[in-house]
């Protein structure tokens, strides 16, 4: 069949060029119009409908490209944003595609453009004509940050697909579970005084002390009472990853903050994550009444698990030729599973995403194009 878009190198070139940043430090983030206006196009010229939407009171938009009418179909989903970069460590450009040693370098080659442009590649060959069932194109906005493009677009779809495949780099294996994330910052306010007479003030970094006894016994429940023995880290896990607190050395402290994260495990759920961290400091919440508070930082991501019993994990399995497995970073899979199946499968190594030089090795190619052409030949076919 002859292609109506340009080459996968050329696609690929184009992709990479346009800055889809998305960073919480609003002098960094970028919208990615220009990054979906080029992507529509492409699909445009291969006989898709396209609909592009505005995630409201942003500047970010989302891309849902279909081809192929009917029920099931399959959905390829990957994110159109990249993480910010570091001008000291990279050694290329970063919106520059380099061709060097069998990789393809460049800010999103793998995390995720790249993705995109074995779709397009793959569908330029098909004969559409003879779909039987829709294909769908996702491309969403700030997974990055606050996922709000995948959550947006699960809140205002009616899209019923089979399967949806997300396309992050997985080293092509298939993923079937992450743990969630979420995360706090409490801080204990006290009040200062001189360091010669104690009971002048109220120590905020004794109250901390006495939060993290509880923090503690809460982190050893979760690992007893919460297992997945799929994940090499079999149990949700607590981490505090800073404090700060004090200043004088002859002055009672009077603010102490501590920031905290937890990833559960699938069957704990963000509700019962926040659930257990409320009653378990409630009682020095009580007592140190309107001298604690607790604010969730970021944006919370569930757990996600796409069971055995749906019959697309078995499918895509065959396909593959592998059995599902688990991985450490947090995706949109828990949100997109809500409208259908969903499974992690891409090109490139997650040991490259957000690093200086990110790249592809050309190795992935053949069998990302295989991979791709096969599934759209057993979801819409
Ligand atoms: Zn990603």
């Amino acid at each position: 069949m002859k292609r109506k878009i340009p080459s996968f190198i050329e696609i690929y070139r184009s992709l990479i060029k346009i800055p889809t940043i998305s960073s919480d430090n609003i002098l960094l983030d970028k919208s990615n119009k220009n990054f979906i206006d080029l992507l529509s196009n492409y699909f445009a010229d291969l006989n898709f409908s396209i609909q592009t939407k505005q995630i409201i009171h942003t500047d970010k938009y989302n891309m849902l490209a279909r081809i192929g009418s009917g029920q099931g179909g399959l959905l390829l989903s990957g994110h159109s944003d990249t993480v910010d970069f570091d001008e000291k460590t990279w050694t290329k450009d970063p919106f520059t595609l380099t061709e060097q040693d069998n990789k393809f370098y460049g800010l999103g080659a793998i995390d995720m453009k790249g993705f995109f442009v074995f779709i397009l590649d793959v569908i330029s060959s098909i004969n559409t004509k003879k779909l039987t069932k829709p294909i769908y194109i996702l491309a969403t906005a700030n997974e990055e940050t606050d996922m709000s493009g995948a959550k947006y677009f699960i809140e205002s779809s009616t899209i019923k697909p089979e399967c949806i495949i997300i396309g992050e780099p997985t080293s092509l294996q298939l993923i079937n579970a992450h743990k969630g994330h979420i995360s706090y910052s409490i801080e204990v306010i006290g009040k200062t005084g001189h360091a010669s007479n104690p009971e002048d003030g109220i120590n905020s970094i004794e109250i901390m002390h006495s939060i993290i006894q509880r923090l503690l016994l809460l982190k050893n429940f979760l690992k007893q009472k919460y297992q997945h023995k799929n994940f090499s880290i079999p149990y949700p896990t607590m981490n505090l990853s800073s404090i700060h607190g004090g200043d004088a050395i002859n002055r009672i402290c009077s603010i102490c903050t501590l920031n905290l994260e937890i990833r559960p495990i699938p069957g704990l759920t963000l509700l019962q994550v926040e659930k257990l961290i409320q009653e378990n400091l409630q009682s020095i919440i009580t007592r140190w009444y309107n001298r604690i508070f607790i604010k969730k930082l970021y944006s919370s991501i569930p757990s996600y698990q796409c069971s055995y019993k749906k019959n697309t994990t078995r499918i895509v399995e065959k396909l593959c030729k592998s059995k599902c497995t688990t991985v450490n970073y947090c995706t949109e899979a828990p949100f997109l599973q809500k409208i259908a199946p969903t499974l992690i499968l891409g090109p490139g190594s997650i040991e490259q995403a957000h690093q200086p030089d990110e790249y592809l090795d050309m190795s992935f190619i053949k069998p990302t194009k295989n991979i791709i052409n096969k599934l759209i030949h057993a979801f819409c076919f």
